[in-house]
């Protein structure tokens, strides 16, 4: 036996015992004529301690990581530490055994490490034995076990699906695989198992779930990754409420028994169209007021042209700023200009704590038009009103992105607060005016409202676009964290669907025949959704990014830096799989 006991359960109850430890050396202090060991495992740190001559001799040769076993005896101590759970004992050395002696690291293995981030993704396993890191993958390990112990209580099947499959339609590109059986052909990673887990539906696996990979080959924006994991669910014989209730009882369950915190009221349930307006976002943080309001009728007709010209005015009322300095009204001109928001100009209306009204617009407004625009957006003294008008989606938007702008700069945004809601009623399909035509807002599965079947056999546009979707997404301090939608389980009206999404009936018979094929012979209705497992994580964790969530996570290129992957393969490998390169060597 290595160990008798970790290095994190000794208590003063267990003095007079004699214990192995094993594990990682944390530091070596020397003090007089006695020598510390912090000896480290996954469960805690135990101090080891030795007067004796020849001990100390064999304590002096250790350097930091190296990989010991320590025979000793359980012992009170003197001075002790109420930062660690084992500070109140020691244990008095009496063998020592070098399992395995170490390099020093390349960074310091402490809470805050002195390593750069490169350098620590290059040496992970030596990043993943520091603390943040260790509770963050607990907590991850926490979660999945709560997933699984709720959702197979509701009698869900866990069922694994293939990663080696056809294109899945959740608009990302696919990763593929060449196959070398099947010369020139090529599998893809499944962006989701959509398909799969309708046709356990349709096989009478009627409640399904899967903690399961998935992999979209998108261009990384921050704090995405090209393979994640989703808790991926289906559920037969359910309208879009039993979904709703189902999951909103596993999101509770983890409140509680991983954070600790009660939810008894129902989640809000928001449709998308007050999303947008209210917040500028299908993703609204809750957590803070600040709404948007709507202030076209009443600024129009002042010659004022920017709003005249407006298709969209609306504001945002920014509690106890209309101190700010003229520099900092001008940065925030700057900030609404940036390419990502595309505004041309703010306008402001400072309502002073003396009760005046200032504005960027005077010449063209009243008093007393101003007074009006502030009681509209409940201003109070000591606000600052910001005002933003072009096209109403693009306008909302950028309000929306503004108010967590503001949010994020005045500390509404506490990661420690819960602040959870449904957004549903999204539209079915969104018109690209680039390509021309109208892509699934969710995916090509989800079924249109059943009071809109007109309007989806409709060939106008404008009947199209009124169609709203049986969907509905999970969100949390403004994130989406969950998605999914009742489907669609009639072949006649999935083929609409894809006929509408633009496919010809060649095409989508190429893509999907297997599914419509399914669903003429008895399709349940049926409907899911997905969470957003590491982001799940972060969020409970109250952490921003989802890299510390993932035990090996790529870089923001995509690159596994440890193992330096993606990487070239040899030519053999290529001939194998009739792969030529169209990229040079390098020299
Ligand atoms: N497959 C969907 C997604 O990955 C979720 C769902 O509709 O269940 O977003």
């Amino acid at each position: 036996m290595y160990r008798t006991n970790t290095c994190g359960e000794l208590r003063l109850c267990d003095a007079g015992k004699q214990v192995t430890l094993a594990g990682w050396v944390q530091r070596v202090r020397k003090m007089g004529g006695m020598s510390f060991i912090d000896l480290r495992d996954r469960y805690g740190i135990t101090q080891i301690v030795t007067e004796n001559e020849d001990l100390n001799a064999q304590v002096s040769k250790l350097g930091r990581e190296f990989v010991i076993q320590a025979t000793g005896t359980v012992k009170e101590r003197q001075s002790k530490n109420a930062k660690i759970e084992t500070g109140e004992i020691e244990v008095e050395l009496q063998t020592l055994n070098v399992l395995n002696p170490a390099e020093v690291p390349p960074f310091t293995i402490e809470d805050v490490s002195d390593g750069g981030e490169e350098l620590r993704a290059k040496y992970r396993y030596l990043d993943l034995r520091r603390n943040p890191l260790k509770k963050a993958l607990q907590l991850r390990h926490r979660m999945a076990h709560e997933i699984r112990n709720y959702l197979d209580s509701q009698n869900f099947m866990e069922i694994e699906t293939p990663y080696l499959i056809k294109s899945t339609p959740e608009g990302a590109r696919d990763f593929v695989v060449p196959s070398r059986m099947n010369p020139g052909q090529f599998y893809a990673l499944p962006q989701s198992p959509q398909q799969q887990k309708q046709l356990l539906m349709v096989a009478g696996y009627d409640r399904y779930f899967q903690i399961v990979r998935c992999f979209r080959d998108e261009d990384l924006r921050a704090d995405r990754q090209p393979e994640f994991t989703q808790v991926d669910c289906e559920m037969s014989f359910v309208e879009r409420d039993d979904i709703l209730e189902t999951f909103e009882g596993l999101i509770k369950t983890l409140f509680r028994n991983v954070l600790g915190k009660e939810f008894n009221e129902p989640f809000l349930r928001m449709p998308y169209a007050e999303a947008m307006s209210k917040y500028g976002s299908d993703k609204p943080d809750i957590r803070f007021g600040m709404e948007i309001h709507e202030l076209t009728p009443m600024v129009k007709g002042h010659d004022f042209s920017v709003f005249d010209s407006a298709e969209y005015v609306g504001a945002i009322c920014v509690p106890g700023i209309a101190g700010y300095t003229r520099k900092q009204v001008d940065e925030l001109t700057e900030w609404v200009k940036r390419p990502q928001i595309g505004m041309k100009g703010l306008v402001y209306i400072r309502v002073n704590a003396d009760g005046t009204i200032k504005s960027s617009v005077d010449k063209f407004y009243s008093p007393e038009d101003l007074k009006a625009i502030a009681d509209t957006c409940g201003a109070r003294e000591g606000d600052m009103i910001l005002i933003l008008a072009a096209g109403k989606k693009k306008t909302q938007v950028a309000l929306g992105s503004l108010r967590i702008e503001m949010g994020n700069r005045l500390g509404l945004r506490d990661p420690k607060v819960y602040a959870p809601l449904w957004v549903v009623d999204f539209p079915l399909l969104e018109w690209d005016d680039e390509t021309s035509r109208f892509y699934a807002m969710h995916h090509p599965f989800t079924a249109p409202k059943p009071e809109q079947l007109k309007e989806f056999y409709s060939d106008r546009k404008e009947d199209l676009e009124q169609v709203n979707a049986n969907a509905y997404d999970f969100v949390l301090n403004g994130t989406e964290v969950g998605g999914g939608s009742i489907r669609i389980h009639d072949a006649e009206i999935q083929k609409r669907m894809f006929e509408v999404l633009g496919f010809t009936p060649e095409d989508a018979d190429y893509r999907f025949g297997f599914m419509i094929n399914a669903f003429k012979y008895g399709a349940p209705p049926h409907g899911g959704i997905a969470f957003g497992f590491d982001r799940f994580c972060a969020l409970f964790g109250g952490q921003e990014t989802i890299r510390d969530y993932i035990a090996f996570p790529k870089n923001n290129q995509g690159r596994d830096v440890m193992l330096d992957a993606p990487s070239r393969i040899d030519q053999i490998q290529m001939d194998e799989l009739c792969l030529a390169s169209t990229v040079k060597k390098e020299e």
